[in-house]
């Protein structure tokens, strides 16, 4: 017979996670007034909140922790970070920094003034905040097939050339300091964009005399996407192709908490010596001296490791098996999820989930509580609490999409975790007729509500 798909490591160490029982969960979501960041990590079973800083590193990793230069400047971990960079990305510079918003904040501190616009493919969250902050706007120009949640395509994450060409003929150029390309895009539900869409923004770019930036968090899960779905790729390896897609960009930032599978980390990338030296004052002002930025030098061995692992086909080919079979057990138990499937996350759709309950109770929110009281399995609520309210009018933001994200951390639940997901999932979906009321705010923040608002029960 056909062999099957079997995870591309083995377990070397483990950590002890502990079933709660309903009775509990109640006690404690109530203490957490129904918002799942203000639960203990202690009293979730499975944590899905995020795959950002919660993948598990391996052996290899560990031990480059162990023989990192703490030097402070010119350590030899910022030299063999600066060589992998180059084998990767074709960057000669970069600047290390704490995390991916470090990076934004010093890259746009150079390059984002007042005024300005950036185009992108539905910037992530801190991206644009980094954006709006400095007085300027980012324009969401992904291909519209993105906000339709069954409709098909290969790369949900591309730009619309139509929408990108008229932002950049309808504005002076200088006034638009780049166009951000999101790899993959986050905001759009983990979507990946195409070798050929970076092609034509590059040249659109090039055309009208602006730069691209790609903020690359998901760069190796693109580059997988490629590969599998891009035709002329297959035979390629992922290396070849993340070398290939850099080659359209003049400059990236990088989350390493999530494709370099490390716990806290990032860093700048550049092609133009220039605009390095120019970053390089922001970077010792904000984060660090050059060499170091916001990081250790073990810590800056461990993500060097990271990067070449993370790019590897096996590793990322049971990662992303993963997800998918996650979407193939919930879509047998017909629960309605956004297609296709992304790299990093499934995405339930709540409005479809929970058709009863009015978006003036938080349906998305309604349903990440009743499936961490199902089974001490926490998502996170990407809908109306995360849209936030107007800045001017004060009214809630009722998105498109009402969604609860299951984000999966790298390499560190096995298929069992999965099934025990689907079928705390599926028993939620089969009582959904009984749940017809959903949540009320007591109380909120003026900005960035979700993480601390606290709610009722209607
Ligand atoms: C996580 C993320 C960031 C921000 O990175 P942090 O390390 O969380 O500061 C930026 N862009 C994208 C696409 C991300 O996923």
């Amino acid at each position: 017979m056909e062999l099957p798909f079997a995870e591309s490591y083995k377990i070397k160490m483990v950590e002890t996670i502990r079933r709660s029982t309903r009775k509990e969960r109640e006690v404690w979501l109530k203490e957490a007034y129904n918002n799942l960041f203000n639960l203990r990590s202690e009293y979730v079973y499975i944590d899905l909140l995020t795959d950002s800083g919660t993948g598990a590193m391996s052996d290899k990793q560990w031990s480059e922790m162990m023989v990192g230069d703490e030097s402070y400047a010119g350590a030899s971990s910022y030299l063999k970070m600066k060589a992998v960079i180059k084998e990767l990305f074709g960057f000669n510079d970069f600047l290390p920094t704490h995390q991916g918003r470090a990076a934004e904040n010093v890259l746009f501190s150079l390059l984002v003034k007042n005024g300005d616009i950036v185009p992108g493919n539905s910037h992530f969250d801190t991206t644009k905040g980094h954006i709006e902050f400095r007085h300027a706007h980012a324009v969401d120009c992904t291909i519209d097939e993105a906000f339709h949640p069954t409709q098909y395509h290969p790369f949900k994450g591309n730009l619309d050339l139509n929408k990108l060409e008229a932002v950049l003929k309808n504005n002076p150029i200088e006034k638009v300091p780049f166009i951000v390309v999101t790899l993959t895009c986050n905001s759009s539900g983990g979507q990946p964009v195409s070798m050929q869409n970076l092609k034509e923004v590059y040249g659109m770019a090039k055309k009208y005399g602006t730069r691209v930036i790609f903020d690359s968090a998901r760069f190796a899960e693109n580059a997988y996407f490629i590969k599998i779905r891009e035709d002329g790729f297959q035979a390629k390896t992922i290396k070849e192709i993340v070398k290939e897609m850099y080659t359209y960009a003049d400059a990236m930032t990088m989350s390493s908490k999530k494709d370099a599978i490390v716990n806290m980390g990032g860093f700048i990338g550049f092609s133009d010596r220039k605009m390095y030296e120019e970053a390089s004052v922001y970077n010792i002002m904000f984060e660090g001296f050059v060499t170091y930025g916001g990081m250790s030098g073990r810590d800056m061995n461990a993500l060097t490791q990271g990067l070449l692992e993370g790019t590897e086909f096996d590793y990322l080919e049971t990662r992303i098996k993963q997800v998918e079979y996650l979407g193939e057990s919930l879509k047998r138990f017909g629960v309605p999820l956004l297609e296709p499937f992304g790299g990093h996350a499934i995405f339930l759709d709540a409005k479809r989930f929970l058709p009863e309950i009015p978006k003036e109770e938080y349906i998305a929110q309604t349903l990440a509580v009743e499936i961490y009281l199902e089974g001490g399995v926490r998502g996170v609520e990407i809908g109306t609490l995360l849209a936030d309210r107007d800045p001017e009018t004060r009214e809630n933001r009722y998105p498109e999409m009402e969604l609860v994200r299951l984000a999966l951390p790298r390499r560190v639940y096995t298929n069992s975790h999965m099934d025990y997901i689907a079928a705390t999932v599926a028993n939620v979906f089969e009582r959904r007729n009984d749940i017809t009321k959903g949540l009320k705010i007591l109380k909120e923040a003026p900005i960035m509500r979700h993480f601390t608002v606290e709610l009722e029960r209607v």
